[in-house]
């Protein structure tokens, strides 16, 4: 097989990787195997129909889009069952043409379409939506800038899709900062930087994604402040994303910073809840995924970093549905995103937990740690150990130790007991998790 197929496999796998946890790599995908690859579509192979279903399902477009940003001349990935009584019916539809982008294909769901629009970023979309009716005209260059998984790449192929659609024509391309200037030094090795300058002047349409890349990569910058005067001079149309304002780009030359600054510049805020709700509640219909609504607005509640993690925690609890059958609820939930949700909440520790618990059943914090037996003094007692093993990291052992030095078998009990009233008693449960809710903080 081809060498660059081989060689882009091994890139693929390795970002995958990266990517996802060890046990689900090891559990799904590091069966898949390399069989061909035909007229650019990649075949890969795994043993059964069920692992099949749930990979394209779970990792088809991400495959997809791993292999077409790769180098390797990939346009579609078909994942099909390696056994002969199984079917091998491909699942992964193939990426129809997108528009000419020097090898990068646009994603199909960062369209406009998908774009929930909210308050943080009204103002970045709408500036997208005119370029896109307008390339070259008023807002150039449009300078998108916002925190990481915010929606920045998503706008950029959404202005790609639209020009494409309504003027097949036009060339756009659309590149990482971080491929220009790949291009761009491998041109120069190959002694072959007129092609180079050629191919990017001669577009219609040019958007870099991520600018804050070439920070301190001054050849690049030289040659990207020719290509982008020559593009502007032209009328045509820049766009560009980063991270921050261009007033603060670290590494970025002055007369760059300005030239960024002198379209119209755009950012997009952190989300709110309002706005996160209705992201997830677009991509749990989109993907028709059963999902109560009380979930979905826990999720909004607690995973407020950016939208990219926002859909990563969705596509989990749906996972944990499809493997495992288990209802979603929000005790499930908690558990499947365990390690999301830590950095999101509050740290308690086994002696809040105690006090916080005393206090709610009127009772002393040194009979958390007393010997006495009488119900009134144990069930509170229970209720702090087991939420202690809820709450905290901390091993069983350690909650028997810093509940007067009692064995880690007290503990299991204790929390086996309390799961089973919680199972019995409706309002005990609630009890226990007001109590929860008051330690979370929330
Ligand atoms: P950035 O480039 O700013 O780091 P991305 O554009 O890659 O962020 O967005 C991360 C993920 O979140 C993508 O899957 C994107 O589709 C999704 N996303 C971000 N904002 C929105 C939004 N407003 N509506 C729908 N999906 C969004
Ligand atoms: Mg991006």
């Amino acid at each position: 097989m081809d060498k660059d197929i081989q060689a882009g496999w091994a890139r693929v796998r390795g970002l995958l990787r990266a990517g996802v946890g060890e046990s689900t790599y090891r559990n799904w995908l590091k069966p898949l195997t390399l069989v061909e690859c035909v007229e650019g579509t990649v075949r890969l192979s795994l043993p059964t129909r069920f692992m099949r279903d749930w990979v394209a399902n779970h990792f088809g477009e991400r495959l997809t889009e791993l292999w077409v940003d790769d180098d390797a001349p990939v346009s579609a990935v078909e994942i099909f069952v390696l056994a002969g009584s199984e079917e091998t019916r491909a699942v992964e539809p193939r990426i129809p043409e997108s528009p000419d982008n020097n090898g990068l294909k646009l994603n199909q769901r960062y369209k406009f379409e998908n774009f929930v629009v909210g308050k943080p970023n009204e103002f970045a979309h709408a500036a997208a939506r005119r370029v896109s009716d307008s390339p070259g005209a008023n807002y150039n260059p449009l300078f998108l800038y916002g925190a990481s998984g915010l929606g920045k790449t998503h706008l950029m192929h959404a202005i790609a899709w639209q020009i494409h659609t309504e003027r097949p024509d036009h060339s756009v391309v659309i590149l990482s900062a971080e491929r220009f200037m790949e291009q761009f030094v491998r041109a120069l090795k190959a002694k072959d930087i007129m092609s180079f300058k050629e191919r990017f002047r001669s577009v219609d349409v040019l958007m870099i994604d991520d600018v804050h890349f070439i920070g301190g990569k001054e050849a690049t910058q030289e040659e990207f402040f020719h290509t982008f005067n020559d593009l502007m001079s032209n009328d045509r149309q820049v766009v560009v994303s980063a991270g921050k304002p261009p007033s603060s780009l670290e590494g970025v030359e002055e007369r760059l910073r300005s030239r960024f600054g002198c379209g119209l510049v755009a950012d997009i805020n952190a989300t709110t809840y309002d706005l996160r709700l209705r992201i997830l509640q677009a991509k749990a219909a989109a993907a028709e995924l059963d999902v109560s609504e009380k979930v979905l607005e826990f999720l909004a509640h607690k995973i407020t970093t950016s939208v990219r993690e926002l859909e990563g925690a969705l596509n989990r609890v749906a996972a944990q549905k499809e493997l495992v059958g288990r209802e979603i609820t929000l005790e499930n939930c908690r558990e499947v995103l365990r390690d999301l949700l830590r950095p999101n909440e509050r740290r308690v520790s086994i002696e809040e937990i105690q006090k916080r618990v005393a206090a709610h059943f009127s009772i002393r914090i040194s009979d958390m740690h007393s010997a006495r037996r009488s119900r009134a003094i144990a069930r509170p007692r229970q209720i702090a150990m087991y939420l202690s093993k809820q709450l905290t990291t901390r091993s069983l052992p350690e909650i028997g130790r810093k509940f007067g030095g009692r064995d880690h078998t007290t503990v299991i009990h204790a929390v086996r007991k309390i799961e089973e009233l919680r199972a019995a008693d409706e309002t005990f449960s609630e009890d226990v998790n007001l109590l929860r809710q008051m330690l979370e903080g929330d």
